[in-house]
Protein backbone atom coordinates (compact mmCIF):
# COMPACT_ATOMS: atom_id res chain seq x y z
CA UNK A 1 0.00 0.00 0.00
CA UNK A 2 0.95 3.82 -0.78
CA UNK A 3 0.78 6.09 2.08
CA UNK A 4 0.44 9.82 0.56
CA UNK A 5 2.26 11.49 3.74
CA UNK A 6 5.29 9.20 3.42
CA UNK A 7 6.01 9.50 -0.43
CA UNK A 8 7.95 11.58 -1.91
CA UNK A 9 7.08 13.89 -4.87
CA UNK A 10 7.36 11.06 -7.96
CA UNK A 11 5.76 8.55 -5.70
CA UNK A 12 2.52 10.93 -5.22
CA UNK A 13 2.23 11.13 -9.16
CA UNK A 14 2.45 7.71 -9.54
CA UNK A 15 -0.27 6.88 -7.13
CA UNK A 16 -2.24 9.40 -8.87
CA UNK A 17 -1.39 7.26 -12.23
CA UNK A 18 -3.32 4.21 -10.41
CA UNK A 19 -6.81 6.23 -10.00
CA UNK A 20 -6.63 5.67 -13.97
CA UNK A 21 -8.69 2.14 -15.31
CA UNK A 22 -6.79 -0.79 -15.82
CA UNK A 23 -5.70 -2.11 -19.06
CA UNK A 24 -6.65 -5.30 -19.03
CA UNK A 25 -6.92 -8.05 -21.36
CA UNK A 26 -8.79 -11.62 -20.85
CA UNK A 27 -10.07 -12.77 -17.58
CA UNK A 28 -11.19 -15.83 -17.12
CA UNK A 29 -12.93 -17.74 -14.48
CA UNK A 30 -12.15 -21.56 -13.59
CA UNK A 31 -14.81 -22.86 -11.47
CA UNK A 32 -12.67 -25.40 -8.71
CA UNK A 33 -14.46 -28.55 -7.25
CA UNK A 34 -14.93 -28.23 -3.67
CA UNK A 35 -14.87 -31.11 -1.32
CA UNK A 36 -16.67 -30.30 1.85
CA UNK A 37 -15.08 -31.82 4.48
CA UNK A 38 -16.75 -34.29 7.11
CA UNK A 39 -14.08 -33.17 10.27
CA UNK A 40 -15.82 -31.17 12.67
CA UNK A 41 -14.41 -27.64 12.09
CA UNK A 42 -14.73 -26.37 16.06
CA UNK A 43 -17.23 -24.30 17.81
CA UNK A 44 -17.20 -21.36 15.56
CA UNK A 45 -14.66 -18.87 17.08
CA UNK A 46 -11.55 -17.45 15.41
CA UNK A 47 -8.51 -19.56 16.47
CA UNK A 48 -5.66 -17.46 16.41
CA UNK A 49 -3.19 -19.72 17.32
CA UNK A 50 -4.05 -21.74 13.70
CA UNK A 51 -4.26 -18.44 11.44
CA UNK A 52 -0.61 -17.83 12.87
CA UNK A 53 0.18 -21.48 11.94
CA UNK A 54 -1.82 -20.27 8.58
CA UNK A 55 0.96 -17.44 8.45
CA UNK A 56 4.06 -19.26 9.17
CA UNK A 57 2.89 -21.66 6.22
CA UNK A 58 2.88 -19.24 3.69
CA UNK A 59 6.43 -17.92 4.76
CA UNK A 60 7.49 -21.36 4.58
CA UNK A 61 6.91 -21.32 1.43
CA UNK A 62 9.31 -18.33 0.62
CA UNK A 63 9.16 -15.23 -0.79
CA UNK A 64 5.33 -15.40 -3.33
CA UNK A 65 5.84 -12.65 -5.67
CA UNK A 66 3.74 -13.24 -9.07
CA UNK A 67 6.39 -15.62 -11.35
CA UNK A 68 8.22 -17.12 -8.74
CA UNK A 69 8.13 -21.02 -7.39
CA UNK A 70 6.61 -19.81 -3.92
CA UNK A 71 4.25 -17.71 -5.42
CA UNK A 72 3.10 -20.72 -7.18
CA UNK A 73 3.30 -23.15 -4.20
CA UNK A 74 0.96 -20.72 -2.19
CA UNK A 75 -1.59 -20.12 -4.88
CA UNK A 76 -2.40 -23.68 -5.28
CA UNK A 77 -2.24 -23.85 -1.38
CA UNK A 78 -4.75 -21.63 -0.58
CA UNK A 79 -6.76 -23.59 -3.15
CA UNK A 80 -6.45 -26.64 -1.64
CA UNK A 81 -7.03 -25.03 2.12
CA UNK A 82 -10.51 -23.29 0.74
CA UNK A 83 -11.34 -26.39 -1.24
CA UNK A 84 -12.87 -28.58 2.03
CA UNK A 85 -14.26 -25.50 4.39
CA UNK A 86 -15.91 -23.24 1.02
CA UNK A 87 -19.29 -23.88 -0.82
CA UNK A 88 -17.81 -22.21 -4.03
CA UNK A 89 -14.61 -21.60 -5.07
CA UNK A 90 -13.31 -19.55 -8.24
CA UNK A 91 -10.10 -18.74 -9.84
CA UNK A 92 -9.83 -15.75 -11.40
CA UNK A 93 -6.74 -15.43 -13.99
CA UNK A 94 -5.30 -12.83 -16.54
CA UNK A 95 -1.91 -11.91 -17.85
CA UNK A 96 -0.68 -8.48 -16.37
CA UNK A 97 1.42 -6.13 -17.84
CA UNK A 98 3.45 -4.15 -15.78
CA UNK A 99 4.49 -0.60 -17.21
CA UNK A 100 6.84 0.69 -14.01
CA UNK A 101 7.94 0.01 -10.87
CA UNK A 102 9.43 -3.41 -9.64
CA UNK A 103 8.35 -5.89 -12.51
CA UNK A 104 8.64 -3.25 -15.43
CA UNK A 105 8.52 -4.82 -18.28
CA UNK A 106 7.03 -8.19 -17.54
CA UNK A 107 4.01 -9.61 -18.64
CA UNK A 108 2.96 -11.84 -15.19
CA UNK A 109 0.29 -14.80 -14.80
CA UNK A 110 -1.74 -13.57 -11.78
CA UNK A 111 -4.67 -15.23 -9.85
CA UNK A 112 -7.52 -13.89 -7.71
CA UNK A 113 -8.72 -16.59 -5.51
CA UNK A 114 -12.65 -16.02 -5.13
CA UNK A 115 -14.97 -18.03 -2.24
CA UNK A 116 -18.01 -18.23 -1.27
CA UNK A 117 -19.41 -19.22 2.08
CA UNK A 118 -23.59 -20.06 1.95
CA UNK A 119 -25.22 -18.62 5.37
CA UNK A 120 -28.35 -19.94 7.24
CA UNK A 121 -29.99 -20.48 4.34
CA UNK A 122 -27.86 -22.39 2.23
CA UNK A 123 -27.48 -22.88 -1.45
CA UNK A 124 -31.15 -20.78 -1.53
CA UNK A 125 -29.18 -17.10 -0.91
CA UNK A 126 -25.97 -17.10 -3.10
CA UNK A 127 -25.66 -12.91 -2.87
CA UNK A 128 -23.01 -12.49 -0.69
CA UNK A 129 -23.45 -9.70 2.16
CA UNK A 130 -19.70 -9.28 3.26
CA UNK A 131 -16.25 -9.77 1.53
CA UNK A 132 -13.32 -10.87 3.80
CA UNK A 133 -10.34 -10.02 1.73
CA UNK A 134 -6.93 -9.83 1.59
CA UNK A 135 -3.28 -9.69 -0.99
CA UNK A 136 -1.91 -12.95 -0.97
CA UNK A 137 1.73 -11.74 -3.09
CA UNK A 138 4.62 -10.48 -1.80
CA UNK A 139 6.78 -7.34 -2.88
CA UNK A 140 9.55 -8.40 -4.78
CA UNK A 141 11.86 -5.83 -3.49
CA UNK A 142 12.62 -4.59 0.25
CA UNK A 143 13.49 -1.06 -1.38
CA UNK A 144 12.61 0.20 2.47
CA UNK A 145 15.73 -1.86 3.98
CA UNK A 146 17.72 0.32 5.83
CA UNK A 147 20.70 -1.60 4.65
CA UNK A 148 21.08 -0.90 0.65
CA UNK A 149 22.62 -3.69 0.24
CA UNK A 150 19.25 -5.48 0.65
CA UNK A 151 17.02 -3.22 -1.37
CA UNK A 152 17.23 -6.16 -4.30
CA UNK A 153 15.81 -8.78 -2.17
CA UNK A 154 12.45 -10.01 -1.75
CA UNK A 155 10.30 -9.20 0.93
CA UNK A 156 9.37 -12.12 3.16
CA UNK A 157 5.80 -10.96 3.72
CA UNK A 158 4.88 -12.24 7.09
CA UNK A 159 2.51 -9.27 7.75
CA UNK A 160 2.81 -7.53 4.45
CA UNK A 161 0.98 -10.40 2.86
CA UNK A 162 0.27 -13.23 4.92
CA UNK A 163 -1.31 -11.83 7.99
CA UNK A 164 -3.92 -10.91 5.56
CA UNK A 165 -4.70 -14.63 4.10
CA UNK A 166 -4.64 -16.11 7.57
CA UNK A 167 -7.32 -14.20 8.72
CA UNK A 168 -8.95 -14.73 5.56
CA UNK A 169 -8.68 -18.55 5.60
CA UNK A 170 -8.83 -19.22 9.09
CA UNK A 171 -12.33 -17.03 8.92
CA UNK A 172 -13.46 -19.39 6.33
CA UNK A 173 -12.97 -22.55 8.78
CA UNK A 174 -15.07 -20.37 11.89
CA UNK A 175 -17.28 -19.70 9.32
CA UNK A 176 -18.25 -22.68 8.10
CA UNK A 177 -18.42 -24.14 11.82
CA UNK A 178 -21.08 -21.47 12.66
CA UNK A 179 -23.05 -20.38 9.27
CA UNK A 180 -23.32 -16.27 9.04
CA UNK A 181 -26.88 -14.83 9.04
CA UNK A 182 -25.72 -14.23 4.77
CA UNK A 183 -23.71 -15.94 2.36
CA UNK A 184 -19.68 -14.63 2.92
CA UNK A 185 -17.59 -13.91 -0.02
CA UNK A 186 -13.76 -14.10 0.37
CA UNK A 187 -11.26 -13.17 -2.07
CA UNK A 188 -7.45 -13.37 -1.84
CA UNK A 189 -6.24 -10.69 -4.34
CA UNK A 190 -2.46 -11.22 -6.40
CA UNK A 191 -0.50 -8.32 -7.67
CA UNK A 192 -0.99 -5.80 -4.84
CA UNK A 193 2.44 -5.22 -4.20
CA UNK A 194 4.63 -4.74 -7.34
CA UNK A 195 4.67 -2.45 -10.28
CA UNK A 196 1.81 -0.08 -10.39
CA UNK A 197 0.27 -1.88 -7.59
CA UNK A 198 -3.30 -3.44 -6.59
CA UNK A 199 -3.41 -5.68 -10.23
CA UNK A 200 -5.36 -7.95 -8.36
CA UNK A 201 -8.44 -6.13 -6.88
CA UNK A 202 -8.45 -3.83 -10.62
CA UNK A 203 -9.10 -6.99 -12.40
CA UNK A 204 -11.66 -8.04 -10.37
CA UNK A 205 -13.14 -4.12 -10.51
CA UNK A 206 -12.91 -4.96 -14.66
CA UNK A 207 -14.36 -8.39 -14.42
CA UNK A 208 -17.35 -6.86 -12.29
CA UNK A 209 -18.23 -4.27 -14.82
CA UNK A 210 -18.04 -6.94 -17.66
CA UNK A 211 -20.57 -8.77 -15.57
CA UNK A 212 -18.13 -12.03 -15.46
CA UNK A 213 -17.45 -12.30 -11.86
CA UNK A 214 -19.32 -15.11 -9.82
CA UNK A 215 -21.21 -13.41 -6.89
CA UNK A 216 -21.32 -9.52 -5.93
CA UNK A 217 -20.94 -8.93 -2.52
CA UNK A 218 -22.52 -5.80 -0.61
CA UNK A 219 -19.45 -4.70 0.94
CA UNK A 220 -16.16 -5.59 2.04
CA UNK A 221 -13.24 -5.67 4.77
CA UNK A 222 -9.73 -5.33 3.54
CA UNK A 223 -7.14 -7.09 5.72
CA UNK A 224 -3.66 -6.09 5.37
CA UNK A 225 -0.77 -6.09 7.72
CA UNK A 226 -2.91 -7.13 10.85
CA UNK A 227 -0.22 -9.51 12.54
CA UNK A 228 2.05 -7.30 13.67
CA UNK A 229 2.60 -7.40 17.97
CA UNK A 230 0.48 -5.18 20.00
CA UNK A 231 -2.07 -4.45 16.55
CA UNK A 232 -3.65 -0.75 17.07
CA UNK A 233 -5.50 -0.47 13.60
CA UNK A 234 -4.88 2.90 11.86
CA UNK A 235 -7.58 5.71 11.52
CA UNK A 236 -8.28 4.82 7.92
CA UNK A 237 -9.28 7.42 6.25
CA UNK A 238 -10.24 6.36 2.39
CA UNK A 239 -12.28 3.50 4.55
CA UNK A 240 -13.77 6.86 6.81
CA UNK A 241 -14.64 8.52 3.73
CA UNK A 242 -16.17 6.00 0.92
CA UNK A 243 -17.64 3.78 3.39
CA UNK A 244 -18.16 5.50 7.07
CA UNK A 245 -20.84 3.33 7.97
CA UNK A 246 -19.00 0.39 7.68
CA UNK A 247 -16.25 1.86 9.84
CA UNK A 248 -18.43 2.53 12.45
CA UNK A 249 -19.81 -1.16 12.43
CA UNK A 250 -16.13 -2.26 12.83
CA UNK A 251 -15.85 -0.23 15.91
CA UNK A 252 -18.83 -0.85 17.28
CA UNK A 253 -17.52 -4.40 16.88
CA UNK A 254 -14.35 -3.86 18.26
CA UNK A 255 -16.26 -2.61 21.15
CA UNK A 256 -18.91 -4.89 22.02
CA UNK A 257 -15.71 -7.19 22.37
CA UNK A 258 -13.73 -4.63 24.60
CA UNK A 259 -11.32 -4.49 21.70
CA UNK A 260 -11.90 -0.73 21.05
CA UNK A 261 -7.97 -0.49 22.17
CA UNK A 262 -6.90 -1.98 19.19
CA UNK A 263 -8.54 0.91 17.08
CA UNK A 264 -7.68 4.61 16.89
CA UNK A 265 -4.06 4.74 15.90
CA UNK A 266 -3.43 7.99 13.79
CA UNK A 267 -5.26 8.84 11.37
CA UNK A 268 -3.38 8.13 7.63
CA UNK A 269 -4.76 7.76 3.78
CA UNK A 270 -3.44 4.49 2.99
CA UNK A 271 -4.19 3.50 -0.98
CA UNK A 272 -4.68 -0.16 -0.93
CA UNK A 273 -6.70 -2.66 -2.85
CA UNK A 274 -9.98 -0.99 -0.36
CA UNK A 275 -10.27 1.68 -2.73
CA UNK A 276 -10.79 0.04 -5.92
CA UNK A 277 -13.26 -1.95 -4.69
CA UNK A 278 -15.33 1.26 -3.32
CA UNK A 279 -15.18 2.45 -6.95
CA UNK A 280 -16.43 -0.71 -8.22
CA UNK A 281 -19.41 0.20 -6.11
CA UNK A 282 -18.45 -1.82 -2.95
CA UNK A 283 -18.38 -0.14 0.21
CA UNK A 284 -14.72 -1.54 1.89
CA UNK A 285 -13.18 -0.92 4.60
CA UNK A 286 -9.60 -1.57 5.17
CA UNK A 287 -8.32 -2.72 8.23
CA UNK A 288 -4.68 -2.05 8.69
CA UNK A 289 -1.90 -1.13 11.42
CA UNK A 290 0.29 1.05 9.27
CA UNK A 291 3.10 1.46 12.17
CA UNK A 292 5.03 -1.10 11.11
CA UNK A 293 8.84 0.00 10.61
CA UNK A 294 9.71 -3.69 9.15
CA UNK A 295 7.41 -2.49 5.46
CA UNK A 296 8.76 -3.35 2.92
CA UNK A 297 12.59 -4.53 4.47
CA UNK A 298 13.67 -7.79 4.58
CA UNK A 299 12.89 -7.63 8.44
CA UNK A 300 9.11 -8.47 7.85
CA UNK A 301 9.49 -11.76 9.75
CA UNK A 302 7.41 -14.61 11.39
CA UNK A 303 9.07 -13.28 14.68
CA UNK A 304 7.39 -9.95 14.11
CA UNK A 305 4.10 -11.12 14.10
CA UNK A 306 1.51 -12.54 16.75
CA UNK A 307 -0.93 -14.84 16.99
CA UNK A 308 -3.14 -12.30 19.79
CA UNK A 309 -2.96 -9.77 16.60
CA UNK A 310 -4.79 -12.37 14.19
CA UNK A 311 -7.13 -13.05 17.11
CA UNK A 312 -8.24 -9.20 17.93
CA UNK A 313 -9.01 -8.87 13.40
CA UNK A 314 -10.14 -12.17 13.13
CA UNK A 315 -12.74 -11.78 16.18
CA UNK A 316 -13.91 -8.23 15.43
CA UNK A 317 -14.76 -9.37 11.41
CA UNK A 318 -16.33 -12.47 12.72
CA UNK A 319 -18.48 -10.54 15.24
CA UNK A 320 -19.67 -7.78 12.18
CA UNK A 321 -20.35 -10.60 9.78
CA UNK A 322 -22.62 -12.20 12.85
CA UNK A 323 -24.25 -9.12 14.22
CA UNK A 324 -23.98 -6.16 12.05
CA UNK A 325 -27.13 -5.39 9.45
CA UNK A 326 -26.15 -4.98 5.82
ZN1 LIG B 1 3.30 -4.04 0.80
Amino acid sequence: MIDLRRLAHPLVRAAREVRRRLEVGPITHETVPVRPSTETAGDGGFDGERAFGLLRAQCEMGPRAPGTDGHARTRQWMIEQLAPLVDGLVVQRWRQKIGRGPGAGQALEMTNVLALVHGAAGAAEQAPDVMLSAHWDTRPVADQDPDPARRALPVPGANDGASGVAVVLEAARALRARRPPRPVALALWDGEDLGEYYYGSRAYAAALRRGTVPWRPRRGVLLDMVGKRNLRCTTEMHSIRLAPRLWEQVLASADALGLGAHFGARRQAITDDHVFLNRAGIPTVLLIDYAYPQWHTTADTVDQCDASSLQVAGDVVLHLIHTSPP
